[in-house]
């Protein structure tokens, strides 16, 4: 062969997977339509945000790439939801698009046994048994063979885009639509599904008079995605202000009056859009008795003067785009320099994937990112690396390593696209975890470093990080919880403890622990204890009881996969599932919890509301 893995698209599922398979030394190919447009951010010029900033983090455990440059080129930390408990923080920075991409580039471009070429991909090579894939075939005519393919092909399989009458070829504004693959994939047995997006325009800076807007201010003291930037203590870019404004009845009334004109609403478009996240046109039509809508006004580069319009992303019309947001306070003289479009495009259902994101149908052959029916790029990037981890585990003969839902954010989106499949992009939320409380922001590394490890992903920061952590944390329940220390004479606090596994967290008694915060923190200058340390801490001393709980519950799941489910058991009955479910349940009849967790449309609640009444039913 002449690759390991070759990965096709270098958007953010691309690189994590190059990342990924180069991290075990294989020899990749990153092929994709523009090598400029490594990295691109196609639409908001930010990295993070509730439960997407929990799998940056997740993916930094795993030796990944976006953390660390999302810290590097950060020009606004904010840590979101800080009023509300610990499950639903997370960390959102707005980035620097063109540093980002430089970065990457660089990266990506200096990483030994990471070759990079650019070419459009159009079939793939399958072996005589038509089974496996071995290779590709690019637009130019050359023939490249590997043990492993990765697609991780974004917006870009026959892209079309909207904007008002316009419909033409395109993955983004301004690059051309990879047409060829689809049939491949249609060919091969896959169900194809068009889904699509948008975008907001973006305007000259100039033309916006900020005086009317609200201002809003990063934090000073923050966290990092990655813990190579905590520890090294990264040198920071200017970090700048975001402005927020807001629509108005003249705004909508302009939808209003032109619903004919959208494609949306005229048919021209049939692809699915995201419901969470909707076009200014769907806000005003669905929404009606709401007059006004938030605009956030981001620079998208402290190298350029151009502004992201975060809230406005529409298809109509461009002159009706300038007229509509001139109704806006603020953009009375906007100039739009990039209008706002809409794109439709070809997914696969991803339940034809195994949950290494490896093919059903075709051996080898790997599938991430928006291919994959999600949206985002910290979805995308999450799924990279499940690939190209996986793929380079397979190479190397070696077994594969799944997240699970209980211990991952990635594991919850995984599980829920190659089980439950989408009918609308898939973005990641925390309601879709059951078990939140345990996938935190700030346990990440607790949770997944040592797995990582297992399978020789090292990093000199992420040990170092992490033999502290478990030695403070250790040290400091052990020796505060049993009062070895009198209380004015901890400064022989020692960072050399061994390694072993630290207590779980219920066993700590919460006033003992309390006091030891307490002293820790107006003793610091004596004892050098990590912040985040403190915070983990902290938090796990105050949800001690939740923690608890839902640990009960995930051990309850996990011993019960074999657990048989009555033959005559009435669904009906268990009031808390709903009709669909019960309905569901009936014609499929499972014969066990394990099995009932593979069904489609099956939740987590329900399998825990079954195996509630089971066992009440047993106990009887
Ligand atoms: P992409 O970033 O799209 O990268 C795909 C890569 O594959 C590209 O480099 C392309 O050149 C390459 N490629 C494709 N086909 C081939 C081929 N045959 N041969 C070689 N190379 C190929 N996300 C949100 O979270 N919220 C939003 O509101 C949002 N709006 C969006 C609006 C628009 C207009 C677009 C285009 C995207 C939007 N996104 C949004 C999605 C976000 O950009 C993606 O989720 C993310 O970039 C997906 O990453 P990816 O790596 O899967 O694909």
């Amino acid at each position: 062969m002449d690759y390991d893995v070759i990965v096709v698209g270098g958007g953010h599922a691309g690189i994590e997977a190059s990342w990924a398979a180069t991290n075990f030394g294989l020899k990749t190919l990153l092929i994709t339509l523009n090598i400029d447009n490594i990295g691109q951010m196609s639409c908001n010029p930010s990295i993070g945000g509730i439960a997407k900033g929990n799998i940056v983090r997740e993916i930094d455990a795993f030796c990944g790439l976006m953390p660390e440059i999302a810290d590097l080129t950060a020009i606004q930390f904010r840590m979101l939801n800080t009023k509300k408990g610990p499950a639903v923080q997370s960390l959102r920075v707005q980035s620097d698009k063109i540093q980002y991409m430089n970065e990457i580039i660089k990266k990506i471009l200096s990483r030994d046994n990471l070759f990079v070429y650019q070419d459009e991909v159009i079939d793939l090579i399958l072996d005589e048994n038509k089974k496996k894939v071995i290779g590709i075939k690019t637009r130019r005519g050359l023939q490249i063979t590997a043990n492993a393919i990765i697609l991780t092909t974004g917006t870009f399989l026959k892209g079309r885009i909207f904007i008002g009458d316009y419909n033409g070829e395109g993955g983004r504004i301004g690059e051309y639509s990879a047409n060829y693959l689809s049939d491949f994939l249609l060919k091969n047995q896959f169900r194809l599904i068009r889904l699509k997006t948008g975008t907001p325009p973006r305007v000259n800076g100039r033309s916006i008079n900020f005086n009317k807007m609200e201002v809003q201010k990063g934090d000073e003291n923050h966290e990092y995605f990655s813990i190579a930037s905590y520890v090294n203590k990264i040198n920071k870019l200017p970090q700048i202000d975001c402005y927020i404004t807001r629509t108005n009845e003249n705004t909508s009334k302009i939808i209003l009056e032109n619903i004919d004109k959208l494609p949306l609403y005229s048919g021209k478009i049939k692809g699915i859009g995201p419901r969470y996240c909707p076009s200014f046109e769907d806000k005003v039509i669905k929404f009606k008795d709401k007059s006004s809508h938030l605009i956030f006004v981001e620079k998208e580069s402290l190298l350029s003067n151009i502004y992201y319009l975060n809230g406005i992303s529409t298809s109509l019309a461009e002159d009706l785009q300038i007229k509509l947001l001139r109704t806006i306070d603020g953009f009375e003289n906007i100039e739009i320099i990039k209008p706002a479009y809409a794109v439709e495009y070809d997914a696969i259902d991803p339940t034809y994937l195994k949950p290494t994101l490896e093919s059903r149908i075709i051996e080898n052959l790997y599938f991430a990112g928006q291919i994959n029916g999600t949206s985002g790029y910290e979805e995308a990037a999450g799924q990279g690396l499940v690939a190209g981890l996986n793929a380079s585990l397979k190479i190397l003969k070696k077994e594969p390593y799944i997240f699970s839902r209980y211990k991952s954010y990635i594991g919850v989106m995984i599980d829920d696209l190659t089980t439950k499949g989408i009918d609308e992009p898939y973005r990641m939320f925390t309601s879709r975890a059951e078990f939140r409380l345990n996938l935190r922001f700030d346990n990440t590394f607790e949770r997944l470093y040592p797995d990582a490890r297992t399978l020789g992903l090292k990093k000199e920061t992420h040990e170092q990080y992490f033999n502290n952590f478990v030695n403070q944390k250790k040290f400091f329940i052990e020796n505060f919880l049993e009062r070895k220390y009198n209380k004015t004479d901890i400064s022989d606090f020692n960072l050399e403890k061994s390694l072993n596994e630290i207590n779980p967290p219920y066993t700590i008694k919460n006033l003992i622990i309390q006091d030891a915060i307490d002293l820790v923190k107006n003793k610091k200058k004596f004892i050098n204890i990590d912040e985040y340390v403190l915070k983990n801490i902290q938090i796990e001393n105050k949800y001690k009881g939740y923690i608890d709980h839902e640990n009960k519950l995930i051990d309850d799941l996990m011993k019960n996969e074999n657990l048989k489910i009555p033959s005559n058991i009435d669904y009906d009955k268990i009031e808390t599932l709903s009709k669909e479910t019960k309905d569901r349940l009936k014609k499929i009849k499972p014969e066990n919890i394990g099995q009932m967790s593979r069904i489609k449309g099956i939740k987590q609640t329900d399998l825990l509301n079954v195996l509630i009444y089971i066992k009440k039913k047993n106990k009887n």
